[in-house]
């Protein structure tokens, strides 16, 4: 048996309405680097930040399947359902990129990036 995450989630009160539900169906669990989110909200999502609600592998099935996970961990592409997929900036890539070398430069963490994935094959991001 060994701990894992179950999920990650943006607010503390969101991390305990889910620990509460799973309690209600006799699932244990522990929320973790709830301090660190409260105290850095800016860092939230970045770096695999995040309230963390750790959970026994063994409960990890009826964990997401009570709170309706998609436990499927591979991408697929919406448009044609191709498995070509990587990770990328987006539109305004050469800004993005700006954004962080300046954070970088003076210190201070950029906001949330967003993010999307590319899918190689039909050009389509999402
Ligand atoms: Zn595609």
């Amino acid at each position: 048996m060994s701990v894992i995450r179950l999920m990650t989630c943006d607010t503390a009160v969101e991390a305990y309405l889910i620990k509460g539900r799973l309690k209600n169906e006799g699932i244990e669990t522990f929320i973790t680097n709830e301090n660190f989110s409260n105290l850095m909200p800016h860092y939230t999502r970045i770096l695999n930040s995040g309230i963390q609600i750790m959970i026994s592998d063994a409960d990890y099935a009826e964990a997401s399947k009570i709170l309706e996970l998609n436990i499927k961990q591979e991408l697929i592409c919406p448009e044609c359902q191709s498995t070509n997929i990587k990770f990328s900036l987006g539109k305004n890539k050469i800004k993005k990129i700006f954004v962080i070398l300046i954070s970088l430069f003076i210190s201070i963490p950029f906001n949330n990036l967003k993010t999307v994935y590319k899918c190689q094959d039909c050009k389509a991001e999402f």
